[in-house]
């Protein structure tokens, strides 16, 4: 599990091509894709689907990240991720959180028992980000191996709105967390609160988390599996300080926190209201969950069924 993260773009030269002969304004942005060699197959799929609906007509790069070497299948580029992004802080006890693990797993808690899934959620609540390969970009949208994508968005580019609007955080779907998951994650929200004021934001959503003005978290979060971000949200001091707040207590490891709540609440405390967009228009698939856009006219340019949708 302490194994160093490697790295691999592909870039597809047919795309670049076409993109290069297409006048329209591209973002600085990157698909960044945390995944495993299992993966390639399903990773391929939904590459396929998200060029089709939209890539084609923009070429924007893809970065795989993984905590261990790509396959020669995978590797166009590859480089080494630093051993910290993905290992324990060095106060964290190890027995204490094996402990944690098999308690959870007893009581059934998704991922409970996982080692791994835990050293994902932190490095994609705190790291990704700040991977050299990612580092250059000032957008990314994650995309998970095995989604789907069900609407056409050639005539859109989620990047260059996201710049031109100033948006800094983009969600499809937002639903409940499973609580026994995050049993002091908002007592530790609270504390990072008063410490540091200057960091929350005068125009935030804690309405939208929070039913009794911030005593206790309604669990709501958007489901980070599809983000388009502008990465300098994660990158501020805002979004670093909180970060780092959380990784001190250990809370990733002793318990099992996702990076969903952890970017969810960042950004409903620290963005301005306006910031948070919901991309409507793109119909999307994770597993069992989907968001599929109902009004007649975006319904014409999708393949789903609106009574698939989350929560309806
Ligand atoms: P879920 O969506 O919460 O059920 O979790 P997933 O199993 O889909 O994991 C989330 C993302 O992290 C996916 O992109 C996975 O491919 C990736 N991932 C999960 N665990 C690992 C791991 O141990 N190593 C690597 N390299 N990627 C992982
Ligand atoms: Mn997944």
């Amino acid at each position: 599990t302490e194994a160093a993260a490697t790295t691999t773009r592909a870039t597809k030269k047919l795309t670049q091509d076409e993109a290069a002969n297409n006048s329209t304004p591209r973002a600085n942005a990157a698909f960044v894709v945390l995944l495993q060699n299992k993966d390639l197959h399903d990773m391929r799929k939904t590459m396929q689907n998200l060029e089709a609906v939209f890539n084609r007509k923009h070429g924007y790069p893809y970065v795989f990240l993984n905590d261990v070497p790509f396959t020669e299948h995978f590797k166009t580029h590859i480089r080494l991720i630093p051993r910290e992004h993905w290992s324990y802080p060095s106060f964290v006890n190890k027995t204490q959180a094996a402990l944690n693990r098999q308690d959870m797993e007893n009581r059934n808690v998704p991922y409970g028992e996982s080692e791994s899934y835990r050293h994902m959620c932190r490095y994609m609540s705190g790291f990704i980000f700040r991977h050299e390969m990612v580092q250059e970009y000032d957008y990314y949208w994650r995309v998970e191996p095995g989604v789907s994508f069900s609407c056409d968005l050639l005539d859109i580019d989620p990047f260059m709105l996201m710049k031109t609007k100033r948006y800094k955080y983009g969600f499809t779907i937002a639903l409940p967390e499973f609580v026994d998951t995050i049993p002091t994650l908002w007592d530790t929200v609270k504390r990072f609160r008063k410490q540091h004021p200057e960091h929350i934001s005068r125009r935030n959503s804690l309405e939208w988390i929070s039913y009794d003005k911030g005593d206790t978290y309604n669990n709501c979060h958007f489901w980070s599996n599809f983000e388009i971000v502008d990465a300098s949200f994660f990158r501020s001091k805002a979004y670093l300080d909180f970060f780092q707040f959380l990784d001190d207590t250990g809370g990733f490891f002793y318990e099992r926190w996702g990076d969903a709540p952890v970017h969810s609440i960042a950004a409903a405390l620290m963005l301005d209201r306006r910031e948070i967009h919901f991309f409507n228009e793109i119909g999307y698939r994770h597993g069992m969950y989907e968001h599929c856009p109902e009004s007649p006219e975006l319904q014409l340019k999708c393949a789903c069924d609106p009574k698939d949708n989350v929560g309806e």
